[in-house]
């Protein structure tokens, strides 16, 4: 089974929900982390993923929202994590813009959510690995793991990241011809027990000669990374759904409370 670590399904840019989960299905692909990107939309994520058993939602703070938080946020996502089999995401950190005090206040405060809630994070890290660590670093102990988002960098923070108990997950930016030769490089150094795959759908478009990366990414795409990862790391696509598997597994593990 393949499962998409990162999404945004409740997007209103995707036009053809139904569809696509078809298309996925059909693929092979069955599970979904629906990631929310501020309190404006955690309660359409909610609905969405009461309605069918295979998504599990993601309820946090985007680095590029931070504007007009509303009062109390944090109280609203600490009881809406509690109550429902959730991650915290998408939160981090984007040093490309300018508002970097406050981005690691309101990420610091999902860490802490996270940590004493025990739930996974959903992280999203631009430019700003320096800060990240340092900030994760006390927390680390008390969440189960946390998955940084459509991985792009370097072998040194991909290690980084795995010694943490990180997960790197790759979206299909691995697949843009520019790209090849380094990721290529990449999947020989680090072990399959790191890796994940997503979409980032609907963004992250798939690069194409004609279109450029114009155009939305969708479901389905997630076939064409989980294919050119098994090539890269020469393994069968059933070790890698094995794996996957098991990784799901994990997760739902966490919501389970102990008879
Ligand atoms: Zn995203």
């Amino acid at each position: 089974m393949l499962w998409d670590a990162h999404c945004h399904l409740h997007d209103e840019r995707i036009t053809d929900r139904e569809q696509q989960i078809q298309e996925a299905l059909s693929l092979g692909i069955k599970r979904w982390v629906v990631c929310s990107t501020g309190p404006d939309d955690w309660s359409v994520v909610n609905s969405l993923c009461r309605e069918k058993q295979f998504f599990i939602a993601a309820y946090g703070v985007h680095p590029w929202y931070l504007d007009n938080l509303p009062h109390q946020w944090e109280e609203k996502l600490y009881t809406l994590v509690k109550n429902t089999p959730s991650l915290i995401g998408e939160c981090g950190l984007d040093f490309e813009r300018e508002d970097q005090k406050l981005q690691e206040e309101v990420f610091q405060t999902q860490i802490i959510i996270a940590a004493e809630l025990q739930r996974p994070l959903n992280i999203h890290c631009r430019k700003a690995w320096h800060r990240l660590f340092p900030i994760l670093q006390p927390y680390l102990s008390k969440i189960p793991f946390f998955i940084i988002h459509a991985f792009s960098h370097n072998l040194h923070i991909a290690r980084e990241v795995l010694k943490r108990g990180g997960y790197l997950s790759f979206a299909s930016s691995i697949l843009r011809p520019w790209n090849q030769e380094r990721f290529s490089k990449l999947f020989q150094e680090i072990p399959l027990s790191g890796i994940l795959v997503e979409t980032d759908a609907p963004d992250i478009p798939l690069y194409s000669p004609e279109t450029g990366l114009s155009g939305l990414s969708r479901l389905s795409h997630l076939e064409l990374v989980a294919s050119q990862i098994c090539e890269w790391k020469s393994i069968e696509r059933e070790k890698l759904e094995a794996y996957l598997e098991k990784q799901w597994m994990q997760i739902l593990s966490l919501f389970q409370t102990p008879s």
